[in-house]
């Protein structure tokens, strides 16, 4: 028995968790849920939207399945998945993109895998706003460091990339090609403008790489890299980069595999995972049953694996591609047609996966 914490979060969360959980459990795997509140709805029971308990939960229990959380607007708390992140070192954000016969793409042979680091680069938070005294000290401080002059009105974000968080993700990376047969990694940077961030990153990542002969290693500059993977995205395996590149590149291998209702992701660290959709909490369709709960059922698939459910996650992902191909039972943004009238929402859609098991 697994004792797992599920944060149902806000908006399509509670609906797409319901049918995530329902898929697992049916796979005969046993479980017990610790359930706990999180997000936009609680703000005004805890007087937060991440409470204590909900760390407590995911530490003691290690791994987790959640559910999309809103980001609250014009409130001192930047967000709840940024943090939980943040305050569980979960440094790895994996996010497969895999095509399954029946998903709309304009593509046919994608099978990538987007390794990216979350603790540091332009995402570690450090910023000077535009016009305080501070930012103005600042910039006279690196104007007298570095010689080169910056408008007085600017506003500014600070790029860490350490070697201690670069060898640690991209081994991570080279570690998940060997877990799980993965033949080829490529590091995305742009070391020849940022040669003092990316540039050690791309560095490290040559000398992890060499630890590990049994895997090819490639490094492609970002830019270069969005135009492969739009004109031969089935030359590519795994790709390890710095956090923004990492952001960006995932959305752009989303598209390719059929969109945010497909696209699984996982935020590991240490010892402690946190399962979750790559989509956010699309407040619009909240309670209608309608949106695809297929990102956080694949979601769910990768926590079986990582739990070393190997069978279960297997057969609960053989069920949902069969779904998907037959094309029947599926939510509206697998239907050819958006408003056709035979799509299925998000219940009944997990109900169908259920019955192919
Ligand atoms: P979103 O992913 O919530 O939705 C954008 C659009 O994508 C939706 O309107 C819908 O058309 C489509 N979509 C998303 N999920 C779908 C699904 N399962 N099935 C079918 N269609 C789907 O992005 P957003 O509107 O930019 O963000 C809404 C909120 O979610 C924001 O507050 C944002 O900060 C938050 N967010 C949270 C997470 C997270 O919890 N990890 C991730 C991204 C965004």
């Amino acid at each position: 028995m697994y004792e797992i914490t599920l944060i149902p979060g806000d908006g399509v969360g509670p609906e797409v968790t319901e049918a995530a959980k329902r898929c697992i459990e049916a796979t005969g795997v046993k479980i017990k849920w610790d359930i706990v509140e999180a997000g936009a709805d609680i703000m005004e029971k805890y007087g937060t939207p991440l409470p204590a308990q909900v760390l407590e939960s995911v530490k003691k229990n290690k791994v987790a399945l959640k559910g999309p959380i809103t980001t609250p607007v014009g409130t001192g708390f930047r967000s709840v998945n940024v943090a939980l992140r943040k305050k569980l070192d979960l440094y790895a954000c994996v996010r497969p993109c895999k095509i399954y016969p029946g998903v709309r793409t304009k593509y046919d042979n994608v099978d990538l895998v987007v390794i990216r680091e979350n603790t540091e680069d332009l995402y570690a938070g450090i910023e000077f706003k535009q016009g305080l005294s501070e930012t103005k000290e600042f910039i006279d401080f690196v104007e007298k460091l570095s010689h080169i002059k910056i408008n007085k009105d600017s506003g500014i974000s600070i790029k860490p990339i350490s070697i201690k968080n670069s060898e640690r993700i991209v081994r991570f990376a080279f570690e998940y090609a060997k877990k799980y047969n993965r033949k080829k990694v490529t590091a995305v940077h742009k070391a020849n403008i940022m040669k003092f961030s990316d540039g050690l990153f791309l560095e490290v990542a040559r000398k992890v790489a060499e630890e590990y002969p049994e895997i090819e290693f490639e490094d492609r500059m970002v830019d270069n890299m969005c135009m492969q993977l739009v004109q031969k995205p089935e030359i590519y395996d795994l790709m390890v980069l710095p956090n923004l590149y990492g952001d960006i590149i995932s959305d752009l291998c989303a598209g390719l595999v059929g969109g945010l209702g497909v696209a699984p992701g996982a935020n590991i660290g240490e010892d402690i995972a946190v399962f979750e959709a790559v989509h956010g909490s699309a407040p619009k369709y909240t309670g209608l049953n309608k949106v695809n709960p297929t990102a956080l059922i694949l979601s769910g698939i990768m926590m079986l694996r990582y739990l070393g459910e190997v069978e279960a996650a297997d057969r609960l992902e053989q069920a949902t591609a069969t779904v998907i191909k037959e094309g029947k039972y599926v939510t509206y943004d697998m239907k050819k047609n958006r408003d056709d009238p035979t799509a299925v929402g998000t219940k009944e859609m997990a109900n169908a996966i259920i019955a192919q098991l």
